[in-house]
């Protein structure tokens, strides 16, 4: 059994894939080009919003929106502390300091009380200037934008949407990667809609903004990349990525989505009264980058964990550590905050295999497991 299956994946749509790479191979057109434009009116349609700019990587397309904002030194950038690295990792990139705060320990969003608080007191304590909130839709699910977005008006705040995990995810209707002033994802190969390499993607509607960020991940280029108006640097999406994630795409909206879907209601009709399984609030759709339970303590997790690989069944940790206790983030000395429910997730949560061609007969293997683990 596949943690994420890309095999059969590639399987499926085999023909078309083959074809759309032999296709950029043939032209001999390796960066930018057609196949990228369509694909950024592709996403930017699919998304709803005005501009999607493509670039090398979810981290990268990060970077360039906190770049094009100007954030620097001095300034503070609010983010969960239950999340991949990359979330933090750009803000100390660019010089500013996160701080992270709790989240809830039923969607694993950001806490919107506790982001309140944080930047309360940040600006009580006077030596940081509150830039920037960067929500992340873990695991597919949408954080909740309306609330996060009343704390950013009420602060003056610009609202990065890190959508990595969330492309395909909903809420009320709108899609996940148009909220905020600006949103980014990840093609990475294991994200919801992967490209066979790095890649990822900005989103906004923001005419400004757009026009900021394609001269930036161009090495800052003005009329073209020999005139260079500003420092930026060098992020584009390869032409092969484009023309695979253009078959992908259609793959996503088609039926693999709703597939996810599928597989959740599944696990979640068999999983119920046995462990913890994922809340999706009234209102929004999760695109299931992961499918993640609760277990009741630490040891239990792992042994669970332990049982599951011992049936050949690969079950993963995300995350092992809050974003606080990296090692690289030890200099920040936010230790004495209350991160309560990150911790006590970071010890009890486990990812169960997902991905749209997981089969009934092996949802019933890996719940069969889990069921027997409790008898
Ligand atoms: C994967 C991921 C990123 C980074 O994306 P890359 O394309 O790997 O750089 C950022 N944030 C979150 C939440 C992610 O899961």
């Amino acid at each position: 059994m596949e943690f994420r299956d890309l095999k059969t994946q590639y399987q499926t749509y085999k023909s078309e894939i083959d074809h759309a790479i032999q296709n950029v191979l043939t032209n001999a057109n390796f960066i930018g080009g057609n196949e990228v434009k369509e694909l950024e009116q592709q996403l930017s349609e699919y998304v709803g919003v005005k501009h999607c700019i493509t670039c090398a990587n979810g981290t990268e397309a990060m970077t360039l929106v906190l770049m094009a904002w100007g954030v620097k030194e001095g300034d503070a950038i609010f983010l969960p502390d239950f999340t991949f690295f990359s979330t933090g990792e750009v803000v100390s990139f660019n010089g500013a300091t996160p701080i992270f705060v709790d989240v809830d320990r039923n969607t694993f969003n950001l806490d919107v009380v506790k982001l309140e608080e944080a930047v309360k007191q940040t600006i009580e304590e006077g030596k940081l200037t509150p830039k920037v909130i960067i929500p992340v839709d873990l695991f597919g699910l949408p954080a909740n934008y309306p609330e996060i977005q009343k704390v950013a008006d009420k602060y003056n705040l610009l609202v990065l949407e890190d959508g990595a995990q969330g492309f395909g995810g909903v809420i009320e209707g709108k899609r996940a990667c148009s909220f905020g002033n600006a949103s980014t994802t990840s093609f990475f190969p294991a994200k919801p809609l992967g490209c066979y390499g790095d890649g990822g993607a900005i989103f906004t509607n923001d005419d400004k903004l757009a026009e900021l960020l394609n001269s930036l991940k161009v090495h800052g280029k003005g009329n073209n990349k020999y005139d260079n108006v500003r420092i930026g640097v060098n992020s584009r999406l390869d032409t092969i990525q484009a023309a695979i994630l253009k078959v992908k795409l259609e793959a996503f909206i088609k039926h693999e989505v709703d597939d996810v879907n599928r597989v959740a209601r599944l696990y979640d009709e068999k999983l119920k009264g046995v462990v913890e399984t994922p809340f999706i609030p009234e209102g929004y759709a999760s695109s299931f980058a992961q499918y993640t339970i609760k277990l009741n303590n630490n040891e239990e997790r792992n042994n669970l964990q332990a049982k599951l690989k011992e049936e050949n069944i690969p079950s993963m940790i995300y995350y092992v550590m809050p974003m606080h206790e990296q090692e690289a983030f030890s200099d920040l000395k936010s230790n004495h905050k209350n991160f309560q429910i990150t911790k006590e997730l970071s010890q009890t949560v486990l990812s169960l295999p997902m991905h749209p061609y997981l089969t009934e007969q092996e949802i019933d293997q890996v719940c069969s497991v889990i069921m027997e683990y409790f008898n």
